[in-house]
Order: structure tokens, then C-alpha cells, then sequence
């Protein structure tokens, strides 16, 4: 379906941004990953996922906290892939805090990496996307982009700001080939949730498995967690030409969440 595309998937290292490359890569798109971690295990996948999927893969090591590298990786996409079909802006990080005690340079982190880094790779990549007359954007909010929970100021303040975004990028680009498009996760058990579950067992001085029911039962009615597979096969469904006409929109997949 998507034979041949070029793809990049901001995060892509781990978690969500890890199951959306891969669900790409098996529809046939070419891929930039994208995120941090140990250099040699960053290299094995890129090796692995080109082979398994037999297509080619990059990787920039982009901090998307600085616009400048924002731009870089997508100078990179172009360079190592021919050009970019495919923006998938998914990296994000999480720190919880009540406000008053919300430090500063947190709210500046996450403004920059979860909000910002999306209007810079937007504002990178569209030109071409518009000039070629296809295009698909994938901004990766929340359930958070939604609705609030305490003590995720600046987090929550960032994924509406992507649905706000989103919607602008739909409007501007609405006839011509390109889509812009959110997708709202409620809980997927990566990384960034097996630290929170972990703090909160800690905190009550529980198991993890019980913080796990627990974080759960607060919130997602299906007691179930979502997967990066589900997220991947989403993210393939809006960069399909099925999905030509859904654009601006917003795409939850949490559970029942926010039907609450
Ligand atoms: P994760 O921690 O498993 O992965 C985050 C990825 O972002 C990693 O590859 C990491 O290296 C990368 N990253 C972090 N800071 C970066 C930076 N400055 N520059 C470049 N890359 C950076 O997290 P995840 O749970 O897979 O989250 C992915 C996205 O999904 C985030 O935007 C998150 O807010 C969102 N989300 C997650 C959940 C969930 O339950 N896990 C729910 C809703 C939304």
C-alpha cells in the first residue's frame, strides 16, 4: 500500500515511535528512524528492521529540544531517503510536578520537545509535501491532548497545543494532496509509563502489578492497555490513500478515556 515511501518517525528508538516505524516498514516505506539511546543497539535495529522488511533505513540522532536539529533531521530524511512522503512527530517526554513546584526548565523541555520540534518538522517538510501534492503528517498527542490530569501542566499544555496545531496544518494544506492528522493515545505500556507506574508503586508503597491495575482502573475503562502494534496500524491507515480526505482530525485510541 505503501510501497516506496520515505518516511520519518520522530522517537522512533523506543515505544510508540518503534511500533509505527515498524507497521511502516512492513507496508514497504523506506524509514529515518529517529530518538537516543545506546549507539550500538540504535544500529542493530536500523540493520534488522532494513533487512526483515528489505528496505532502506536511516537514523539521525537529532535532540529535538533544538529547532536547528529539528531541521538537520529532516535535511537528513531528504539526503539519505530522496525526499520525505511521511512525518511522523512522535517523540515526547513526561515529568509530573504540581504547578508551584513545576521547574522551569521542565516547562521549557517539554514545551520544546513535545510542541515545538512538531511546528519546526512541519514547517521543514511541508514546502516539498505541498510542491509534490502528497503528503502525510502524524502528530502524536494524547488523551492528554483531550483532556487534563494533575500535575501534567506542561505536558498537557503540549498536546493540546498539537491538536491546535494540527488542525491549522489540515486547514492550510486542505486540497492539495497533504493531510495533518492527531492520534490520541490513553495508556500504552512503554517506557515513559513503566517509570510513572513505578513511581506511583513507590509512592503507596504497592506492587508494581498492583500500580499497574491501579494507574489502569483511574482512568481507561477497558482496563487495557493500547499497543505501538495498534497505534502502527492507525498510522498506516491515515497515510493511506483511504484517508485522503480525513485531515485536521483527531484519532483517540484510549480505551474508552475520554468518553467518560
Ligand atoms: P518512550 O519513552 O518509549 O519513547 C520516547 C522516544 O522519544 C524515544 O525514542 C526517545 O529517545 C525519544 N526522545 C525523547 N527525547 C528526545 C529528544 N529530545 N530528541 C529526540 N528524540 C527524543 O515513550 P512513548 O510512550 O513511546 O511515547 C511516544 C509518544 O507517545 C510521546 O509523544 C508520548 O507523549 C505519546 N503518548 C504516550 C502514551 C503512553 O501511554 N505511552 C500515551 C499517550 C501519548
Amino acid at each position: 500500500m505503501l510501497k516506496g515511501k520515505r518516511a520519518i518517525v520522530t522517537g522512533s528508538t523506543s515505544g510508540i515511535g518503534l511500533g509505527i516505524a515498524r507497521r511502516l516498514a512492513k507496508e514497504g516505506c523506506n524509514i529515518l528512524l529517529n530518538g537516543f539511546g545506546d549507539a550500538k543497539e540504535i544500529e542493530k535495529l536500523r540493520a534488522d528492521l532494513a533487512k526483515e522488511f528489505s528496505i532502506k533505513v536511516g537514523y539521525s540522532g537529532a535532540d529535538l529540544s533544538k529547532p536547528a536539529d529539528v531541521r538537520g533531521m529532516i535535511a537528513t530524511g531528504d539526503k539519505e531517503l530522496g525526499g520525505i512522503d511521511i512525518l511522523v512527530n512522535n517523540a515526547g517526554i513526561q515529568f509530573t510536578s504540581n504547578i508551584e513546584d513545576f521547574p522551569d526548565e521542565k516547562w521549557d523541555q517539554i514545551i520544546a520537545i513535545n510542541l515545538s520540534a512538531v511546528f519546526h518538522g512541519m514547517k521543514a517538510v511541508l514546502p516539498q509535501m505541498k510542491k509534490r501534492g502528497w503528503g502525510r503528517i502524524i502528530n502524536i498527542a494524547s488523551a492528554h491532548g483531550v483532556v487534563a490530569s494533575k500535575q501534567k501542566s506542561a505536558y498537557v499544555a503540549a498536546k493540546h497545543g498539537i491538536l491546535g496545531l494540527t488542525k491549522v496544518g489540515g486547514l492550510e494544506c486542505a486540497g492539495m494532496g497533504v493531510t495533518v492528522n492527531a492520534i490520541c493515545p490513553g495508556w500504552v505500556l512503554t517506557p515513559l509509563v513503566q517509570k510513572q507506574i513505578e513511581d506511583k508503586a513507590k509512592a503507596a508503597g504497592i506492587s508494581v502489578k498492583q500500580a499497574e491495575i491501579d494507574l489502569l482502573s483511574e482512568k481507561q475503562p477497558s482496563r487495557q492497555f493500547a499497543t505501538p502494534e495498534q497505534l502502527g496500524g492507525l498510522a498506516a491507515f491515515l497515510s493511506s490513500d483511504d484517508a485522503a480526505q480525513i485531515t485536521g482530525a483527531t484519532y483517540l485510541m484510549d480505551g474508552g478515556w475520554t468518553a467518560q
